[in-house]
C-alpha cells in the first residue's frame, strides 16, 4: 500500500515557517473600483497604459488558460518563463547541500543548471536505448532525499514521448515530486497529463508559452498542480513575477486559439514532410528519430562537421553530439515551409563536401 500523501513531508522547513510578502495589490483587490482611487502603491499616478503595477495574481491570463486547458485557477501558477517556475519547485522542495533530484539525461539542461545553482545533487540516470526511463534504475537510486524526479515528455532532445505506463509507474512508486516537463505537448499526439492532475498529489506539469504558442519573448510559463502545492509556489514566487506587457500580449494570444491551433497543425504537418524528405536522402543522414516535438533529431556521419557546413550556407541548427547517447546528433526546430526548403537545400549542397 501506498503511505498517503503529505506534501508538508516535502517542503523545506524555513519555506513552511514563511511570512509572504504582502504587496499593496494583494491587501486591497475589490474589483469593483471604478469609485476608488488607488493611493496605496507609491505608484506614479499619470496614466501611461503601464504606471500601475501588474496583477499579482495574473487572473485574466489563468482565467483563460483555466478554460482552454479544462483545469481549475486553484490548480495554475504563471512564472517569467517555464524556467522560473522550475527554478521556484527546486527552492520550495529541496534543501541545499542535503536534499537530490533525479534527471534522465538526455534531455532538457536546465534541470541539472538549476540543481548546479541551488546546491542541490543531481542523480543523472541515463534514459534506455529507445530514450525511454529505466524505471528500476531511478526508483534505486532515489533516497529519502531524492525531492523531485524531472520527466520530460516529449523529450528534448530525443524528441519521443514517454509511454503512459511507465510515467504512471514512476509517479505511483517514487516517493517525492514527479515534474513532468511537456513544453511540447501542443505538438504531440499523446494526451497530456493533465486531466489526470487529480488522480496524483505528488505530479506537477510544466508547459510554457514559448513554444506551440508563438511568445517565447514574454517569458511566460506555467505550472499546473494541487492547490496545495500551487499554494506553496505562490508564497515564495516574487511578486510581481509576469509584467503586465507580458499579460497583455499572453490575453490577446489565448483569445485567439483558432490562430495559435493553425500554426501548430502547420508546423506538424511541416515536421512530417521534413522528417520524409530527410529519410530519402540516404547520404550522410543515418537516422530520423521519431518526434512529437516542433523540432527533429538526426543522426549523421560526422555532427560537428555538417553542423559547421550548415553554418556556411546560412542555417544554424543545434550540435547535440556531446550529449550522452547522442553522439552525431543534429537537432533541427522545425521552421516555416520556405526555411525548411532553404533547409533541405543546404543539406544537398554540402552532402558531396
Ligand atoms: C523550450 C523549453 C522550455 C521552455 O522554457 P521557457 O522558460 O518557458 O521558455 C521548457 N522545457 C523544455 C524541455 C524546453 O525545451
Amino acid at each position: 500500500m501506498k503511505t498517503k500523501f503529505n506534501i508538508n513531508n516535502l517542503v523545506r522547513e524555513n519555506i513552511k515557517s514563511l511570512q509572504p510578502y504582502s504587496s499593496a495589490r494583494d491587501e486591497y483587490k475589490d474589483a469593483n473600483t471604478t469609485e476608488m482611487i488607488f493611493l496605496d502603491a507609491n505608484e506614479n499616478p499619470f496614466e501611461n497604459g503601464v504606471n500601475r503595477y501588474p496583477d499579482p495574481q495574473q487572473n485574466n491570463v489563468k482565467d483563460l488558460l483555466s478554460e482552454i486547458k479544462g483545469v481549475a485557477k486553484e490548480n495554475i501558477l504563471l512564472g517569467n518563463g517555464s524556467d522560473e517556475v522550475l527554478d521556484l519547485i527546486y527552492r520550495a522542495f529541496c534543501e541545499p547541500n542535503v536534499d537530490n533530484v533525479i534527471t534522465l539525461p538526455p534531455t532538457y539542461g536546465m534541470y541539472s543548471v538549476l540543481a548546479n545553482i541551488n546546491a542541490i545533487e543531481n542523480r543523472a540516470v541515463l534514459l534506455g536505448d529507445d530514450f525511454q526511463p529505466k524505471v528500476n534504475k531511478i526508483l534505486n537510486v532515489a533516497d529519502a532525499h531524492s525531492k523531485i524526479l524531472f520527466l520530460c515528455s516529449p523529450n528534448n532532445p530525443t524528441g519521443n514521448s514517454f509511454t503512459v505506463e511507465t510515467v504512471r509507474e514512476l509517479l505511483l512508486k517514487f516517493k517525492g515530486l514527479v515534474v513532468i516537463d511537456e513544453a511540447y505537448i501542443d505538438f504531440s499526439e499523446q494526451k497530456s497529463w493533465l486531466e489526470r492532475l487529480a488522480e496524483f498529489p505528488n505530479l506537477i506539469i510544466t508547459q510554457t508559452l514559448s513554444k506551440a504558442f508563438g511568445l517565447a519573448g514574454i517569458r511566460l510559463g506555467v505550472c499546473y498542480a494541487s492547490k496545495e502545492i500551487i499554494k506553496i509556489l505562490n508564497n515564495i514566487k516574487p511578486p510581481y513575477n509576469v509584467n503586465e506587457l507580458s499579460q497583455q500580449r499572453a490575453i490577446a494570444r489565448l483569445q485567439k486559439m483558432d490562430e495559435v491551433q493553425n500554426e501548430i497543425s502547420q508546423l506538424i504537418s511541416e515536421r512530417k514532410r521534413l522528417k520524409k524528405e530527410l529519410e530519402s536522402c540516404d547520404s550522410y543522414i543515418e537516422k530520423v528519430y521519431p518526434s512529437d516535438g516542433n523540432f527533429l533529431l538526426l543522426k549523421v556521419d560526422d555532427a560537428t562537421k555538417r553542423y559547421n557546413q550548415l553554418i556556411e550556407y546560412g542555417v544554424v541548427i543545434r550540435n547535440r553530439t556531446n550529449q550522452p547517447l547522442c553522439k552525431n546528433t543534429l537537432r533541427i526546430s522545425v521552421g516555416i515551409c520556405e526555411e525548411n526548403q532553404r533547409l533541405l537545400r543546404a543539406l544537398k549542397a554540402i552532402k558531396e563536401q
